[in-house]
């Protein structure tokens, strides 16, 4: 059967954030192409994903955003931030730190991104939860509402919750842009 050629009502830029290593590659590729690599950093360099989802009958073409790496080096530039409409900002539950470093993610984006950006904050590796959490998710939620971000827990390596926050995401954008 032919494809046709789509006719895209509208392209959201996401882009996702976060410590280095806290699985946003993985979430993108989750996302983007329902899949998960173990041998990860292959799409290093790649600057966006895409998906075509619809929402309320209209082609939404979700662009998705990688840093590739850039976040070693805090080198995320205002470049990769223009024109966002929205941003996952990606922690680690099993890793302390990555949580602690959310604030800063947060402010960064602020600082560079649109006011009206929709942050979505985004605790990834649930599938780790029973032996290695340390970040509670009543933290997390405590923050999320402090700040007034959307927040959910999810497994780029099951895929649990991946779909539901992408697309919870891209509703909000929706519903603030259309
Ligand atoms: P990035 O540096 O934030 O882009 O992180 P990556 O996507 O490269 O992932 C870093 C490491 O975490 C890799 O070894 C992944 O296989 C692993 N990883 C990513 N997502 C998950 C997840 O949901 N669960 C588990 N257990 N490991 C994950």
């Amino acid at each position: 059967k032919p494809s046709l050629p789509e006719k895209i009502d509208y392209v959201f830029k996401v882009v996702v954030i976060g410590d280095s290593a806290v699985g946003k590659t993985q979430l993108l590729s989750r996302f983007t192409q329902n899949e998960f690599c173990y041998d990860s950093k292959s799409t290093i360099g790649v600057e966006f994903q895409t998906r075509t989802i619809t929402l309320q009958g209209k082609l939404v073409k979700a662009q998705i955003w990688d840093t590739a790496g850039q976040e070693r080096y805090r080198a995320v530039t205002s470049a990769y931030y223009r024109g966002a409409l929205g941003a996952m900002v990606v922690y680690d539950i099993t890793k302390r730190v990555s949580f602690d470093h959310v604030a800063r993610w947060v402010e960064d984006l602020r600082a560079h991104a649109d006011d009206s950006a929709v942050i979505m904050l985004v605790g990834n590796k649930a599938d780790l939860a029973a032996d290695k959490r340390a970040v509670p998710t009543e933290d997390a939620v405590e923050f999320a509402e402090t700040h007034r971000l959307f927040f959910s827990e999810v497994s780029a390596l099951s895929g649990g919750n991946v779909d539901e926050a992408f697309f919870r995401l891209l509703e909000e954008i929706f519903s603030r842009v259309v």
